[in-house]
């Protein structure tokens, strides 16, 4: 069986990353055996419907979409996201995972665009942090470092420069944790450092503020 637990299936505008803009479909897997204290998606970590891969491959191929976003919760605590990946890259689509960097991406397939979170300090959950996935990393690859102030902005740094990720993939994103650091602060840290990464602010929550669906 290739069923999976999923909390919601839409199309919506990329919020964030590389493809931020872009038309794309989301697919939200249910649960998640981490509970950053800044998570907005705590309607993910438990509830959800039992849906087989073929009716969640139908639903993405009703809107059409250039862009698939597999996302949660965290979508690898649920072993059968990866064939469900395989089926989304045989189909044709530019694919990509949201995941929180505290489960092994060993098994996914290489054709998806891993957008992979480092937990900082405050986050609560820096303890989850699976470093053995940075090598399994790849140039078409995104880190992604969420700041809650100035100590995780300067452990961001130097994780940064510790694990060589500037590089190794696409983009080092640093982003503000919302109602916590001003995005305008962390982005002027960014520009006073020269930092070679990219600053995000979540496209989603400026226009639509966290409504379901988006
Ligand atoms: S890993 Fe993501 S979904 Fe899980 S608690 Fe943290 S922010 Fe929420």
């Amino acid at each position: 069986m290739t069923d999976l637990r999923i909390t919601e299936i839409f199309y919506s505008l990329q919020g964030e990353t590389r493809t931020m803009g872009l038309p794309t479909v989301f697919v939200r897997l249910t649960g998640c055996p981490l509970r950053c204290h800044y998570c907005d998606t705590e309607y993910a970590f438990q509830g959800g419907s039992k849906w087989s891969q073929q009716a969640i491959l139908d639903q993405v191929a009703s809107y059409k979409p250039r862009y698939v976003t597999v996302t949660g919760g965290e979508p690898l605590a649920q072993p059968n996201c990866l064939p469900l990946l395989i089926e989304l890259c045989d189909r044709g689509y530019e694919v990509s995972l949201e995941t929180s960097g505290a489960m092994s991406v060993e098994g996914v397939d290489p054709r998806v665009v891993k957008v992979l979170d480092l937990k900082t300090p405050g986050s609560g959950e820096v303890s989850r942090n699976l470093y053995d996935n940075i090598p399994r990393l790849n140039q078409q690859d995104q880190v992604k470092f969420v700041i809650c102030n100035r100590d995780d902005y300067q452990w961001a740094r130097f994780k940064m420069d510790e694990l060589q990720l500037v590089g190794k993939v696409q983009d080092v994103l640093f982003s503000p944790s919302s109602g916590e650091l001003e995005a305008a602060v962390l982005a002027n840290w960014v520009i006073e450092d020269n930092l070679p990464v990219r600053f995000q602010m979540q496209l989603h929550k400026i226009l639509w503020h966290d409504a379901a669906g988006h």
